[in-house]
């Protein structure tokens, strides 16, 4: 029934233009909205925003073949849709807890579209990440926006969390591990797995080859399980590495190697390799936001997280080590020069949002160094955020005449670097902290770098 389904996705940023792009890419008609009217006509004229493999190519194959629109005419898409996707913000609050303000707005704005003009059921899946419970508060405030408008609606609201990686966010969503869906509405999820039958069932054209998947999991849930099951998933993976930090910072203690560790402990089924690389820490736009709103839940409640409360501290403590090991070699920072390579939180995405990189950048300046930042994508939106940091666009540029060179994020172009090239460019005592552990220290030693890794090579 929903094979050529009207999907529109409300918010049109790294979620809700991934998700709407594939969608379109599927075989759905799909309408982008977001209150940005910038970013609307920006995408109209096929300018991609965000900084994501194979988006460029999903967005323009999706626009040439009528399966893909973008508006900022919310009402209109709200109506003609099957299913409309929340897709905005839920940053975190002063207080720490996941800020509602977007999702809220929203909600009420399609209790107030609906209201009058529509009779058939309406499915509102929720994308973003939001604290249990709010999937009711949702239905409240639709609700209540068609109430305004003196009308009753019928819609349901189902939790759709969102599991991609940025830097491989097509990938993704068209070959995820698991479709997670919450409600007690059969109706609904019937519905749903409907709409996601081409990708549960592999049923689009790939190159990759041979397919990653053959069947995708869907897996349904009621609505406070789902929306738990995200906030668990992502405290998870920042504890494992939190974990693993805490390891590499005892290894540095007695002498061990900790990728040695991880390799050893990762071989283990129970364990797995992934999520055990130390270093300087989590960042980004998820894990930071989401481990600070489950502590906030906890605190909801009355509850001590302690494991949560652990798992912030060991990551806020991993970004202030950067700043020891360069005190430890090079004394006073005063006057310094120091190389930050790779900016954004992780490679292959432009995402800047609590990347380390600029609390680095900015208690460098604080202590009397030049920071010079360089990133293959993300450097000139670091240089508005952190004016005092030097941008330039190439690694061997940024390392010129440095001190000191921090391996920040393991771009490709930073994990090429060619050792013997950077020291004869670098100043003494031409130190390098790799805060990624992702060059070999034997390599940089031998070419004349004082080498300094996380739990190993110290
Ligand atoms: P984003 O900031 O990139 O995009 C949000 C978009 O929503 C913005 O373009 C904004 O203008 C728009 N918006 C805000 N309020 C609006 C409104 N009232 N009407 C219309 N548009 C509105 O955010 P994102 O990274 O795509 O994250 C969205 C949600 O998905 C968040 O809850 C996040 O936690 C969750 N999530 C993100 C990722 C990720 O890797 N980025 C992964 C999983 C889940």
């Amino acid at each position: 029934m929903m094979r050529e389904a009207n999907v529109a996705v409300i918010g049109a940023g790294y979620v809700g233009l991934v998700t709407g792009a594939c969608l379109s890419y599927v075989g759905h008609r799909v309408a982008c909205m977001d209150k940005d009217e910038g970013r609307i006509a920006r995408l109209r004229e096929g300018r991609i925003p965000v900084y994501e493999p194979d988006l460029d190519d999903l967005v323009s194959r999706g626009m040439r073949g009528g399966r893909l629109t973008f508006t900022d005419s919310f009402d209109e898409v709200v109506r003609e849709a099957d299913v409309v996707f929340i897709a905005v913000d839920t940053p975190q609050g002063e207080d720490g807890s996941a800020d509602l303000a977007s999702v809220g707005a929203v909600a009420r704005s399609i209790g107030r579209a609906l209201a009058g003009v529509r009779r058939s059921p309406l499915i509102v899946a929720n994308k973003s990440t939001v604290p249990v419970g709010s999937g009711d508060y949702v239905s409240m405030l639709i609700r209540e926006g068609a109430e305004e408008a003196g009308e009753r609606v019928h819609f349901s609201v189902v939790s759709n969390p969102e599991f991609l990686r940025e830097g491989s966010a097509v990938y993704d969503t068209l070959f995820p591990d698991r479709i997670l869906l919450g409600s007690e509405e059969r109706e609904a999820l019937e519905a749903m797995r409907s709409l996601y039958q081409p990708i549960i069932e592999q049923d689009f054209p790939t190159r990759i080859s041979p397919r990653p998947k053959l069947q995708v999991p869907f897996v349904t849930t009621d609505l406070a399980s789902a929306e738990m099951i995200k906030y668990a998933a992502n405290a998870f993976l920042a504890t494992k590495i939190s974990f693993i930090n805490e390891i590499a910072n005892l290894c540095e203690l007695v002498g061990a190697d900790v990728t040695e560790v991880a390799r050893g402990m990762g071989l283990d089924e129970r364990i797995g390799p992934r999520f055990l690389s130390a270093g300087i820490g989590w960042g980004g736009s998820c894990l930071p936001k989401d481990v600070s709103a489950l502590r906030a839940i906890a605190r909801e409640y009355d509850h001590e997280p302690t494991l949560l409360d652990a798992t912030a501290a060991v990551n806020e403590h991993q970004r202030r080590r950067v700043i020891a090991k360069l005190q430890r070699d090079l004394h006073t920072l005063k006057g310094k020069r120091v190389a930050l390579l790779g900016l954004s939180f992780k490679p292959d995405t432009d995402d800047l949002r609590d990347a380390p990189s600029l609390e680095i950048a900015r208690a460098l300046h604080a202590l009397g160094a030049r920071a010079v930042g360089y990133d293959p994508v993300a450097g000139k939106a670091a240089a508005r955020l952190v004016p005092e940091l030097l941008v330039v666009f190439d690694p061997y540029e940024a390392i010129e005449g440095a001190h000191a060179a921090v391996v920040i994020t393991e771009w490709d172009e930073v994990r090429s670097l060619k050792p013997k090239r950077a020291a004869s460019l670098m100043r003494e005592p031409k130190l390098l902290v790799d805060g990624r552990n992702a060059l070999d220290p034997a390599t940089c030693r031998e070419a004349g770098l004082l080498y300094a890794g996380f739990g190993r090579g110290c």
